[in-house]
């Protein structure tokens, strides 16, 4: 028997990454399955390979999840949150004062608005000279780097580095990374004046990310906490 097919709504966000905003549609029951078996997981590589699943079935448009810059991952995680669960989240956090000798432990609701968390870092600069005429105009660290970074452990640094330079400039010529092995990354970025990279690492540590801050009052102790939300886990929980 053919059984009707639902239809599903299309929704729009815009990210860092690309000029036009991404169509989406919301989590289905079989999306919402993989999120908690990644959630269960609490393993790195289950929860990457989970949320690559994820792009895949729910953006509609082309799109390259391991190319996606993390910041990205974020508003498109946000947005899917939001369209598939409600706009609005509601936390709950024990309120950790002491009132009268004991902890107050009374219940703190938060409710937190997955549209309209602010982006912090959007402006550091991408484009670093090296010394006079020689200079990279870097990238967002995507999901590829970090799953790269799980694989290996000597030399990190510089291979995460490597990996989120866009493009070399000199006087003359513009090198596309996507042109050049690796290997050739690696080598241009161990040439790199220490002074200089701390520049680089410093664009790294300054990425773009969802950041939410409140302050809420508790109603028993009257103590005003202040709360701060980043990353995917502190949104999934
Ligand atoms: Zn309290």
């Amino acid at each position: 028997m053919q059984l009707p097919k639902i239809d599903v709504p299309i929704y729009e966000v815009q990210l860092l990454s690309r000029e036009q905003p991404v169509k989406f549609r919301p989590f289905l029951v079989k999306e919402q399955k993989i999120m908690l078996m990644a959630v269960e997981a609490k393993d790195m590589n289950n929860t990457m390979k989970a949320i690559k699943q994820i792009i895949n079935n729910c953006v509609i448009d082309e799109i390259d999840a391991d190319e996606l810059p993390l910041a990205d991952i974020e508003t498109l995680f946000l947005h899917l949150r939001a369209r598939s669960m409600g706009e609005v989240l509601n936390l709950f956090f024990k309120c950790t004062n002491v009132f009268e000798e004991k902890q107050c432990g009374m219940l703190i609701e938060v409710p937190v608005n997955l549209l309209q968390i602010p982006q912090i870092n959007k402006d550091t600069p991408k484009n670093i000279m090296i010394n006079d005429s020689i200079g990279v105009i870097m990238k967002y660290p995507s999901l590829g780097i970090v799953d790269n970074l799980l694989k290996m452990n000597s030399e990190v640094m510089v291979t995460v580095v490597a990996g989120c330079i866009d493009q070399v400039f000199d006087g003359e010529s513009v090198y596309y990374a996507k042109d050049s092995t690796p290997e050739e990354m690696v080598n241009f970025v161990e040439g790199i004046p220490a002074e200089k990279f701390a520049l680089i690492e410093n664009f790294i540590d300054k990425v773009p990310r969802s950041v939410y801050t409140t302050n809420q009052k508790c109603v028993k102790c009257g103590f005003e906490h202040e709360f701060k939300l980043e990353g995917l886990s502190d949104f999934f929980i």
